[in-house]
């Protein structure tokens, strides 16, 4: 079976558990842009950042069979805010790169106006580029998930960005609908705080008419233990009776199609 991690942070992450995610059949991953930074507030670190996941994490991941795509994006916590302007600046020039083939993770977090500045002014680059978009949200726990994620949606249409080139990424059981009925892709994130494998798996069999606009990634990174977490996904539906066709679809096709990868 064919397996896209569609939302992994493996700069954060290294030797045998990049390993363990190839062992278990991943073949190809998206690498958003870093976020959360911490302690990094200068334009520069976030540069130096960039380089590293085009000049080092792609050809070290590959060296253990494993094809890196990545996502550039200004952070809305980590750089100082009076310095986004320059980061933007230099947004284009990294968007070129053949590697880069999406501009995220951008989004919300708790829709203040600080934030929904920056996330409208990179909506308006990634059209510039043709590129589509991975959208952040709050985790399903946080208290404002609901209204946020209506935010976004609202943003996104005022933007009138082509809602069907959009992740909204962060998927819990809660906004799921929501998500669904968007008109963006939704992004089933299997992860300690947002879904388990059994529940991803659950939601591609009883959305059938969804399945052309769902992937699925680990939001690895930032803790936890889910290196196997597109791996269980994917066994969880084969082992519900579901064909791997169709599993294809949601763990390969999609992203495939989604992000223009030239991956075979
Ligand atoms: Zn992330």
């Amino acid at each position: 079976m064919r397996l896209f991690d569609s939302h992994v942070h493996l700069d954060l992450i290294g030797g045998e558990d990049i390993l363990r995610m190839a062992w278990g059949g991943v073949e190809a991953a998206m690498v958003p842009s870093p976020h959360l930074l911490k302690g990094l507030f200068e334009p520069e670190s976030l540069f130096e950042l960039w380089d590293k996941t085009l000049d080092y994490i792609v050809k070290y991941v590959a060296s253990m069979g494993i094809e890196v795509y990545a996502g550039i994006a200004v952070p809305f916590y980590g750089i100082a805010a009076e310095k986004w302007e320059v980061c933007l600046k230099k947004m284009p020039e990294y968007l070129k790169e053949d590697r880069v083939v999406c501009v995220g993770e951008i989004g919300l977090d708790v829709a203040n106006d600080h934030e929904k500045w920056l996330m409208r002014e990179q909506i308006a680059i990634a059209k510039d580029a043709g590129l589509p978009l991975i959208v952040h949200g709050p985790t399903p726990r946080e208290p404002q998930v609901v209204d946020v994620t209506d935010e976004i949606i609202k943003v996104l249409k005022d933007e009138k960005f082509p809602l069907d080139k959009v992740v909204l990424d962060h998927t819990g059981k809660n906004t799921l609908q929501k998500r669904l009925r968007s008109g963006c892709v939704t992004g089933l994130s299997i992860c300690y705080d947002k879904l388990t494998a059994e529940e991803a798996a659950e939601i591609v069999e009883q959305n059938p008419a969804e399945r052309n606009n769902i992937i699925i990634g680990s939001e690895l990174g930032y803790g936890g233990a889910g290196h196997l977490s597109v791996v269980k996904a994917a066994w969880a539906m084969k082992h519900d009776g579901m064909p791997v066709s169709e599993i294809e679809r949601v763990t390969w096709e999609n992203p495939r199609r989604l992000f223009g990868l030239a991956v075979a």
